[in-house]
């Protein structure tokens, strides 16, 4: 197993390499976003990396640029979907005290409903 591709025990990298479905929204050589699962808002859409990092705590000074891929992509999904005026938000959840589940990095856009600040 390479630190790339954990097929065998990572949800995202297996919905990545097609082993399990999910609806697919837009991908690219970096990355791919999807339909989450348990949607939040209108728009709930998951971005992640193609490469396997677990958490952003795990980001190297290489990847930085891939974050910023994975922001761009959210963009203009955003755009796409007519919520660029109105507003969305994208989140990163790090680890437990914030809720992340899945320990594949992921990037959520939601957008299509007002929002509210502080989030819980
Ligand atoms: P987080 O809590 O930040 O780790 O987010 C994980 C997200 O993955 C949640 O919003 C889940 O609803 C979503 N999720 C879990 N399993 C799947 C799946 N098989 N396909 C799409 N989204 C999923
Ligand atoms: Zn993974």
């Amino acid at each position: 197993m390479s630190e790339d591709s954990n097929t065998a025990s990572c949800l995202f990298c297996r919905i990545i390499a097609g082993e399990i479905p999910a609806k697919i929204v837009r991908q690219d050589d970096r990355a791919v976003a999807f339909e989450d699962v348990n949607p939040q808002a209108p728009t709930h859409v998951l971005v992640v990396p193609r490469q396997h990092i677990g958490t952003l705590n795990d980001l190297t000074v290489q990847q930085e640029a891939l974050v910023g891929h994975l922001i761009a992509m959210a963009r203009d999904i955003a755009r796409e979907r007519g919520h660029a005026e109105a507003g969305y938000r994208t989140v990163f959840n790090c680890n437990a005290a914030a809720g992340q589940t899945v320990f594949h990095v992921h990037l959520h856009l939601l957008g299509g409903r007002t929002l509210s600040w502080p989030p819980g």
